[in-house]
């Protein structure tokens, strides 16, 4: 998803072998980034851009009013099965492929309004009743929209619009006798049912909707760093040769404090599994919900009700004001390229974004920097005010960037030593060129070169044809105006940093089926992006933060006490509690190129088979755990068994197939089925694994969803409790993955009525969960939910007590 498509990988890589050697070793020796790009962009031949073009073909970017109709149909069909929530996704595709202001937009979005009704969704719904009207819904149909346009206002409380909604409706219909008597007399009879509503409610008070959210904006750093705008005065700046820029505790921090609220410098939505569309297969378009289905193109905000770009099927945003900012930084170039980018990858399309929301800065700034560092090394900068001409100076490897130091202490900084959360803090992140193989700088150049090249035919396009619109003319023009060699430089500086310093926005999904009472919830990746300020932590596999998404705001909090002058960490992935020491460190090694030297992995290498451990497998005679390398021997005091590693490993992959039998049992509601499995499971598990490995608690957790599904609370409790016991041993008492158990926990004390086991474990959950993401956690707000309806309930005279 990251990089280009699998096919256009291996046709350049196929390519690569082929080159005559003294070119490879031109490209694999080139110093600069420039000369690297120089190198390899004329060998991308006409043909290769016409493999890249079928390629790209297979995506549905465009406008198809067909495929409007489609998912129109497929979404009455959800409606009449009344899933409205599978409806309103379906419509929301719909709209996005029907042309602005046609009839079939506007049928779109009456349609969906239906949707966002039943699923009580009101103020969304009023929202597309407008949109539908402002499409040129027919005239004939309008009844019905206002009539459940009163219906949303009545039950949000403001009577008197609905009433003037209601003397429209009666106006309209005394002008024009468009309806069919029958019609007419359903329309007569739900008229008067909202009469009686608006009646009942205008004697209350009007009550506005509670808002959903706590504003996230409110809150804040407590004290907003100097010298790194985004983070906490508790932290501080530093450099080293050895460790790079890092960032290190001014005074001693308390589990759960805020030491970095940031907003992305760029982020590019995670389009998710969106296979290409192949010919000859049955159906023509993709009924699956993606990402982009559900988040904001540009916020990442979830939103039931997007509206699409005019332009495209594939950008969808929140609201006109967001599709508005899109447009203006970014989106009138990219509109057009979307089957490009989805084919090229995600890097390639946050490169891109990244050099055009670079036209937005305050150029001159960034001039003065690079002018000093320019003039120590004794190039001349000429006085273009053109980012682009900048970044053609800046291009240098990373041997001539070390000099730099001497000139500002810190890169990335301003001459004040103040860090910029800017253009030229993203500039500074490191590409590690040097260490990416041959081959790889070869794809990134190669694929950046296609797309300058579709850069320069739209933005050709764009400037000779007046059938553009005048505010897609005014955006393209300085795209024309940069030169494209040192634009496709600075792209493919970007594709290399990415490697390294890409954030992975992520975002806690909710899965499992509807009749499942207890939700489970799943971190699935949303989009990537850059940050300069959450780049400046370096990697611990036990960090001593926690870091959560807010759209795209990241905040990073301790999650644990941290001493002044300690560093603070934070986790690239590969954490101590999820990969054995081997494996993290081949990971860390292979991306970020590193060697990891934090404690755990310290206290791994220096003595590396410390027992057991957790995963272990035990005897199935005396029980005892089994020790040992390929050859597993027992550590009972009178026993003699040994096993050979192999055989043990495919008894748990078969363990594993098992499990996922019957998690495909309960996800189709086959709940009995399911139990019986997995109870199969759990003493064959037994009988050869250690009582602390993970498959034992995912066996618990199974157990403790199927009997939640079939309403059996106190079992379902009984098995949360065991499985609660061995995450606990894998990550911790205070770990996020504790907090989300204990959070399924408490929502089955709270289904089960048992109040004070269900207050004692929400107030547990909410602690654990506060250090990790404070107070505007959806799964902390449905705590405190919880825990108000109960303690409502203690105080009913005669309720049940504690
Ligand atoms: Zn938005
Ligand atoms: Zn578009
Ligand atoms: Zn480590
Ligand atoms: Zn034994």
């Amino acid at each position: 998803m990251d990089l280009p498509v699998d096919e256009w990988k291996s046709y350049i890589l196929q390519k690569w072998s082929l080159l005559p050697k003294s070119i490879q070793v031109t490209i694999s020796t080139a110093k600069t980034l420039n000369d690297l790009f120089l190198h390899s962009s004329p060998l991308l031949q006409p043909e290769d851009e016409m493999f890249l073009k079928r390629l790209s073909g297979g995506y549905l970017v465009g406008k198809d009013p067909d495929a409007s109709l489609f998912y129109r149909e497929k979404g009455n069909k959800k409606f009449r099965e009344k899933d409205y929530m599978g409806a309103t996704v379906l419509y929301s595709k719909a709209v996005s492929h029907s042309g602005p202001s046609s009839t079939d937009m506007s049928l779109c979005y009456a349609n969906r309004s239906a949707a966002l009704f039943h699923l009580g969704q009101y103020e969304t719904c009023l929202k597309d009743i407008v949109r539908a009207q402002t499409h040129g819904y027919p005239e004939r149909l309008q009844p019905k929209l206002l009539l459940r346009k009163a219906e949303c206002l009545v039950t949000l409380g403001r009577p008197q619009e609905a009433s003037q909604t209601i003397s429209d409706l009666e106006s309209n219909f005394a002008a024009k006798a468009t309806l069919s008597a029958s019609q007419f007399q359903i329309l007569q009879r739900t008229l008067c049912r909202v009469k009686v509503k608006v009646q009942e409610k205008e004697n209350l008070p009007e009550i506005f909707p509670e808002a959903l959210t706590k504003t996230f904006e409110g809150v804040d750093l407590r004290e907003e760093n100097e010298q790194i705008p985004s983070a906490s005065s508790s932290v501080s700046l530093h450099i080293d040769p050895l460790k790079g820029r890092y960032l290190v505790a001014t005074k001693d921090i308390l589990p759960g404090e805020l030491l970095v609220k940031e907003d992305a410098f760029v982020s590019v939505l995670n389009p998710g599994e969106m296979p290409p569309r192949r010919h000859g297969l049955e159906s023509k378009w993709d009924i699956q919900v993606t990402n982009g289905d559900l988040h904001c193109h540009r916020c990442l905000r979830r939103t039931l009700a997007p509206v699409p770009c005019d332009g495209c099927s594939y950008a969808k945003y929140c609201s006109q004001a967001c599709m508005q900012q899109a447009w203006d930084r970014y989106h009138s170039v990219e509109c057009s390229l979307g089957a490009l980018l989805l084919t090229l990858g995600v890097f390639c399309h946050v490169a891109l974004r990244s050099t055009l929301l670079a036209r937005f800065e305050d150029v001159d700034k960034v001039i003065k920097k690079l002018c000093g560092e320019m003039s120590n090394q004794g190039i001349c900068l000429p006085e273009s005010r053109d980012p682009a001409q900048i970044l053609k100076y800046d291009l240098r490897g990373e041997g001539e960037k070390k000099d730099k130091a001497v000139e500002t202490p810190i890169p990335g900084c301003d001459i004040n030593g103040k860090y910029e959360r800017n253009y030229n803090a993203v500039f500074h992140l490191l590409p590690h060129t040097e260490n990416h193989s041959p081959e790889h700088k070869f794809l990134c150049a190669v694929s950046v070169s296609a797309l300058c090249r579709q850069l320069e035919a739209a933005s050709l396009q764009a400037f000779t044809t007046d059938l553009q619109p005048t505010k897609l003319k005014a955006a393209e023009t300085p795209v024309l105006c940069a030169e494209l060699n040192v634009w496709g430089v600075a792209m493919l500086r970007h594709m290399l940093q990415l490697q390294c310093n890409a954030q992975a926005i992520t975002t806690i999904q909710q899965t499992g089926s509807k009749e499942n009472l207890i939700t489970d919830t799943q971190q699935v990746r949303l989009a990537t992006a850059l940050f300069p300020v959450v780049s400046l932590l370096n990697h611990s596999c036990s960090p001593n933060t926690s870091m959560s998404f807010f759209g795209t705001i990241a905040t990073i909090r301790a999650s644990q006490l941290i001493r002044r002058g300690q560093e603070i960490f934070h986790c690239y992935g590969p954490h101590e509690s999820r990969m054995g020491v081997a494996e993290r460190r081949q990971k860390l090694r292979s991306q970020y190129f590193f060697d990891c030297n934090c404690p755990p992995c310290e206290r791994e290498r220096q003595k590396p088979s410390a027992g057991p451990g957790r995963e272990a497998f035990r005897c199935h005679r005396c029980r005892a755990l089994l020790q040992g390398d390929d050859v597993l021997s027992c550590g009972g005091p009178a026993c003699t068994e040994s096993l050979g590693r192999g055989l043990l490993v495919s008894r748990l992959q078969d363990l594993q197939r098992q499990v996922g039998a019957a998690q495909k049992r309960l996800r189709n509601g086959r709940l009995e089925l399911a139990i019986q499995l997995l109870l199969g499971c759990q003493s064959d598990a037994e009988s050869f694994l250690s009582a602390d490995h993970s498959m034992v608690g995912e066996i618990e957790d199974t157990l403790a969803q199927a009997y939640a599904a079939l309403g059996d609370w106190e079992k379902s409790a009984t098995h949360l409790q065991e499985s609660l016991r061995v995450v606990e041993v894998h990550h911790g008492p205070s770990s996020v993955e504790m907090g989300h158990e204990l959070f399924k926990l408490a929502q089955v004390f709270f289904n089960g009525c048992a109040i004070p086991e269900a207050l004692n474990t929400i107030q547990k959950a909410e602690k654990v969960l506060l250090v990790h993401y404070g107070p505007w956690n959806d799964e902390i707000r449905e705590l405190q939910k919880m825990k108000s309806c109960l303690l409502d309930l203690l105080s009913i005279p005669g309720g049940p007590k504690e």
